[in-house]
């Protein structure tokens, strides 16, 4: 028995990094996963892999800045599957970025920021409520950032991104639970993985400021992803679950 028997689940961003982890592992726990990235080959290959396991998935190639994009993916995912059960917002821009003072950033690059980062999660959250609402269930769930609360420094467009997803969060958590969707945040720590060592070492890493003594991997958020997705969370909505090994207490 897997703890998402029946359910089926979105995940943006599913062709590398955190979000394949999250596919592979919740298509574990039983769910079927429509695996959609800007990252065509990426995705098939996570939805290759899910299905040579025995599980059940199908890839979709998605911008989620795109209304028409992300309306495509909601469409496909209910003819392929018959239902959308949870969303999971874990595209993002993050590989890559660069830090910058404020002053510095180019204005396009702000943009970019915003709009795959939040205006990503709200064009997709859009996409999936008619059929959540249909159901009378749902499950989104959001992906912000530990640094958020860490005091980082000179990545202003990504912090205040990462801090907008905690915002919109609470404002769909307050206008969907009529309609039985929850929604919810999970904030990572720095995370081992190949968008991570793009942006910071992970070998020079302070895991002395970590409480639990070391670096994150991307299993530590598999649990967490499973809770918020499954019955088990059915009274939690609006939240913001931390998962860092303790680095902030709130
Ligand atoms: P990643 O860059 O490998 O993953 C991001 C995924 O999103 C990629 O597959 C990418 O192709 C996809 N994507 C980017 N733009 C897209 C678009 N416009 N449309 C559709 N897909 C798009 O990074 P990751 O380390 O796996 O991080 C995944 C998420 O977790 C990101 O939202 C990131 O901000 C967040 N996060 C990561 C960490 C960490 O330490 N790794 C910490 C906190 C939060």
């Amino acid at each position: 028995m897997g703890r998402l028997d029946g359910k089926v689940a979105i995940v943006t961003g599913g062709g590398r990094g955190l979000g394949k982890v999250y596919s592979l592992r919740m298509a574990e726990e039983g769910a079927k996963i429509a695996v959609a990235d800007i990252l065509d080959k990426e995705a098939q290959q996570t939805a290759e892999e899910i299905n040579a396991k025995g599980g059940s998935a199908f890839s979709l190639k998605v911008d989620v800045t795109s209304e028409e994009d992300t309306r495509r993916m909601a469409d496909e995912t209910v003819q392929k599957f018959g239902r959308i059960d949870i969303l999971i917002n874990n595209a993002g821009l993050y590989y890559g970025i660069t830090r910058k003072l404020f002053t510095e950033i180019p204005i396009e690059e702000w943009d970019r920021m915003m709009a795959i980062n939040v205006k990503g999660p709200w064009l997709c959250a859009r996409a999936v409520f008619p059929q959540m609402k249909k159901q009378g269930k749902g499950k989104i769930i959001n992906i912000s950032s530990e640094s958020v609360f860490a005091g980082s420094k000179n990545l202003s467009h990504y912090i205040a991104s990462k801090a907008a997803v905690i915002g919109l969060t609470r404002d769909l958590a307050a206008e969907l639970g009529q309609y039985g969707i929850r929604v919810n945040v999970l904030a990572p720590g720095f995370t081992d993985t190949a968008a991570s060592r793009t942006i910071g070492s992970i070998e020079k890493y302070d895991v002395s400021r970590i409480p639990l003594r070391r670096v994150q991997q991307p299993e530590d958020l598999v649990g967490p992803i499973i809770f918020f997705a499954s019955d088990e969370s059915d009274f939690i909505t609006g939240a913001t679950l931390m998962v860092d090994g303790g680095r902030q207490m709130y």
